[in-house]
């Protein structure tokens, strides 16, 4: 969790940080614009969740990911 300083004003703000505002977020990041992401629960958090769908390699090759991912410790099958 992020404590430092938080700026006056953020070129965006995103609310929640599940996989959706964490994309949103690190794109508009990476398009050069200031982003606070905001999310309520402190993380990691618990969340269920076990398996990912083909399709969601485009979005994760989007965000640059994919080598982290391989190289992470979840099962593949
Ligand atoms: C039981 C279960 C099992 C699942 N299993 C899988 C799976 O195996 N594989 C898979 O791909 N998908 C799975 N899903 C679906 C997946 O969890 C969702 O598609 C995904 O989490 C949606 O992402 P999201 O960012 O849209 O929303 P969320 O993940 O719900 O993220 C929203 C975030 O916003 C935060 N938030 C809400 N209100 C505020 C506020 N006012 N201020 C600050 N923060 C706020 C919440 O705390 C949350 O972290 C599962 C879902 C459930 C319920």
């Amino acid at each position: 969790m992020y404590d430092g300083p938080i700026k006056d004003s953020y070129d965006c703000v995103v609310m929640g940080g599940g996989p959706g505002g964490s994309a949103t977020a690190a794109l508009v990041a990476e398009a050069g614009h200031s982003v606070l992401l905001v999310e309520r629960e402190a993380v990691p958090r618990f969340h269920v969740g076990e398996s990912l769908m083909p399709e969601t390699f485009w979005s994760f090759e989007r965000l640059g990911v994919l080598d982290k991912m391989r190289n992470s410790d979840f099962v593949r099958s």
